[in-house]
């Protein structure tokens, strides 16, 4: 029942954006985060000039640190704000264009061509769309995801990436009695069944 009172919880998208625009960003961290540092090399399992996805990317700094080593960084993230506030905050010059395949869509890149945030929802990407990718770095976005949402989230991550790749989850362990989140409580068995 604990668990359970989390299921039906829905977070809007509505709701994220007036976190964005209330500056309500406890989530974002100045500092990239230890674990990258510290499974990196599982990251990259000895390969140069990856692709690299950040799904409900936010303004992660990490997508400057991976790209500033050679990697091609994607991202995906429902506030426009957020994805402005990235480019400027790291003093990154960048394009902005419409997304043909997606009404509304918006796709920011940055001008060396390196770094490419999709402004959207992520359940409106696909593989045609944003291509396959070599590694994912998924923290906060799993957790994030409204616990309905789960299984379509990890079949989408699971097309999106090639068959070599390499996915770093970060989830968070806590007692779901005292916390309602987001980010949500998914027990380590619900990871084993969506990503098997
Ligand atoms: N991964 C980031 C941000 C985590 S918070 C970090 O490590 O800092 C989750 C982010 O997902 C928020 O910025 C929110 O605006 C965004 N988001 C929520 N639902 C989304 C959706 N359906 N598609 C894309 N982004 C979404």
């Amino acid at each position: 029942s604990d668990v359970g009172s989390q299921k039906d919880r829905v977070v809007t998208e509505e709701e994220w954006l007036e976190k964005w625009e209330m500056g309500n960003i406890g989530f974002h961290k100045e500092e990239g985060h230890p674990l990258l540092q510290k499974y990196l090399a599982v990251l990259l399992n000895g390969r140069n000039g990856l692709r690299i996805f950040f799904p409900l990317c936010g303004k992660a700094v990490e997508m400057k640190w991976l790209a500033d080593m050679g990697h091609s960084v994607v991202g995906v993230e429902i506030s426009e704000q957020a994805v402005k506030e990235f480019f400027s905050e790291h003093g990154l010059p960048y394009c902005e264009e419409p997304v043909p395949e997606i009404s509304g869509a918006k796709m920011f890149q940055s001008t060396s061509g390196n770094i490419s945030l999709y402004c959207c929802s992520i359940y409106d990407l696909s593989s045609s769309i944003v291509g396959k990718f070599d590694g994912v770095w998924d923290r906060g976005a799993l957790v994030a995801v409204n616990p309905c949402d789960r299984q379509r989230y990890a079949s989408l991550m699971i097309s999106l990436v090639e068959k070599n790749s390499s996915y770093l989850l970060v989830t968070v362990s806590y007692d779901p009695n005292k916390h309602k989140g987001p980010p949500f409580y998914v027990p380590e068995s619900e990871i084993k069944s969506l990503f098997g």
